[in-house]
């Protein structure tokens, strides 16, 4: 399997490549050049296997250069004692022939687990397939759950450490005590005074100082990314795509060759739905991929226009890990949809960074109009949405998993296909948003803490509180520093503990 770049299609890199540079030199994304295929009898075939068995499967048919053992040995650190369900990514059957695909078993209790717990494993290996012998130093600013997600990948990981950058006015109460209680002996949390923007200028420009590279070199020491357009943070979200199909053969609701699900994903940076189209590409029986927006509805305008502008109002809404105006990963999708065409992707993103606005030619509109449906809702649906399910089917689900049913709800009677079964994904657990889940139940008392708010959810649910929120509570603060902007790079050299 070779990767080429969506802005050259002459660049040709092996996987373990693509995962260590995490961004191709001239700017694009790394892309398979072609898509391994499953037949119906392989799908048949992998149907009693567990999820671990079922992801170094689809992994090895993308990872060619690693062995199988390799990648089991990956998958097992990542999957087997982090997450707090056997099945890793539990599928849960609600009404009217809707499945939940429960994304939030792992250590952070948000879908991003599903990536970044596999994500060091695949990188540590990459870097020596490359010939590297750096120690690995990953730098993340985080408006919230990537860089706790990041922070529980990467804890304790030989041959690599971790330091993340989150802004003093930026994140909840929960999302800041879950990365200053971060343990692990390779981890370091900084706040910054000011706002995500601060926090993620900062960490650019110390990623791209020569002066800091150099001391890093010194030292044995290299930077590598995290983020989510890494080719390594994306296939690993393919599998769940595949094991929920295959699920669904188990307890014989997909019972012959070719039945169709529609899949509907909450999106931001359009990794999650990216995924999902890989795998219909790679032969999953989908039928559309419904693409679920809140307030920041960007995409929903993509999609049915083939216009993508960002020069709109900038929405802070209750399902916050979807506030985002640039969908990194959409490149990707118009490489393919271009079949290949490096130089048309190049001017659109070259539009992009220049005017914030570009539109797809009629060949490519088509295409996306075959292929998805969007929608969007506001934090009223939002919230109408949970409360409606929980009072119908005692499922209790978060803000961002509401909204992708509340659009996927939106399809069915705009389209009237109501017999397709769906998948819908759910990206984070209700207890980790539970002021606004609360909220969708009575109104919301802002005198009370997020445990006291955690807590009244579990008892309005009869739920339990997943064990890493509950924990939360009685863990003691490693990391208590705030630091100016302009001193990160001080703060790095300390937290690598070396000179400057
Ligand atoms: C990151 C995130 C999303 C959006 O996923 P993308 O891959 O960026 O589209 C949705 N929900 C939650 C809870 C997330 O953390």
């Amino acid at each position: 399997m070779v990767y080429t770049s969506t802005r050259d299609n002459t660049v040709r890199v092996d996987s373990a490549t693509a995962i260590m540079r995490g961004i191709s030199p001239d700017g694009g994304l790394y892309v398979p050049v072609e898509l391994p295929k499953l037949s119906y009898s392989e799908l048949c075939s992998m149907v009693s296997a567990d999820y671990q068995h079922r992801a170094v499967d689809i992994l090895g048919r993308f990872l060619t250069d690693f062995t199988d053992e390799e990648l089991s040995e990956c998958v097992k650190a990542a999957y087997e004692d982090k997450f707090g369900s056997d099945t890793v990514a539990p599928v849960a059957s609600i009404n009217d022939g809707r499945y939940i695909l429960e994304l939030w078993h792992g250590p952070t209790c948000a879908f991003k687990d599903m990536a970044l717990q596999l994500l060091p494993h695949l990188l540590t290996r990459s870097v020596k397939k490359c010939g590297d012998d750096h120690e690995i130093v990953i730098l993340v600013a985080t408006s919230g759950d990537t860089g706790k997600a990041a922070l529980e990948g990467f804890a304790d990981v030989p041959g690599t450490r971790i330091i993340v950058f989150y802004p003093d006015e930026g994140v909840s109460n929960i999302q800041k005590l879950q990365m200053t209680t971060q343990e692990g002996d390779n981890v370091g949390v900084c706040a910054v005074w000011g706002n995500f923007d601060d926090a993620q200028t900062g960490v650019k420009m110390i990623f791209t100082n020569d002066e800091v590279k150099a001391q890093l070199e010194k030292n044995g020491m290299a930077f590598s990314s995290a983020n989510s357009i890494n080719w390594g943070r994306l296939v690993p979200q393919i599998v769940y795509y595949f094991s929920a199909y295959l699920d669904l053969m188990q307890t014989g609701e997909m019972d012959y060759e070719g039945e169709e699900i529609n899949i509907a994903v909450p999106t931001g940076n359009f990794g999650n739905i990216l995924a999902a189209f890989y795998a219909k590409m790679m032969g999953l029986p989908v039928k559309k991929l419904i693409c679920a927006s809140n307030a920041n509805n960007v995409l929903t305008e993509f999609l049915t226009t083939g216009v993508y502008d960002r020069n709109r109002k900038f929405h802070t809404t209750m399902s916050p890990s979807m506030d985002i105006l640039i969908s990194s990963n959409l490149e990707r999708l118009l490489f393919h949809l271009t079949d290949g065409d490096s130089a048309r992707v190049k001017g659109w993103m070259e539009q992009l960074s220049a005017t914030g606005r570009y539109e797809v030619d009629d060949d490519v509109k088509q295409k996306l109009f075959d292929l998805f449906w969007a929608g969007c809702c506001d934090d009223g649906e939002t919230q109408a949405q949970i409360k409606e399910l929980f009072d119908a089917d005692g499922y209790l689900c978060d803000t961002h998993t509401a909204v992708g049913l509340h659009v996927y709800t939106q399809y069915r009677s705009a389209t009237e296909d109501v017999k397709t079964p769906a998948v819908i994904a759910s990206t984070a657990s209700p207890y980790k948003f539970a002021p606004s889940v609360l909220g969708s139940f009575k109104e919301p008392d802002s005198a009370r803490s997020e445990f006291e708010n955690i807590d009244e959810l579990s008892v309005l649910s009869s739920c339990p509180v997943p064990a890493p929120l509950a924990a939360l509570e009685s863990k003691s603060v490693r990391f208590d520093k705030v630091c100016k902007k302009e001193d990160m790079t001080k703060a790095v050299f300390d937290m690598l503990g070396i000179g400057n």
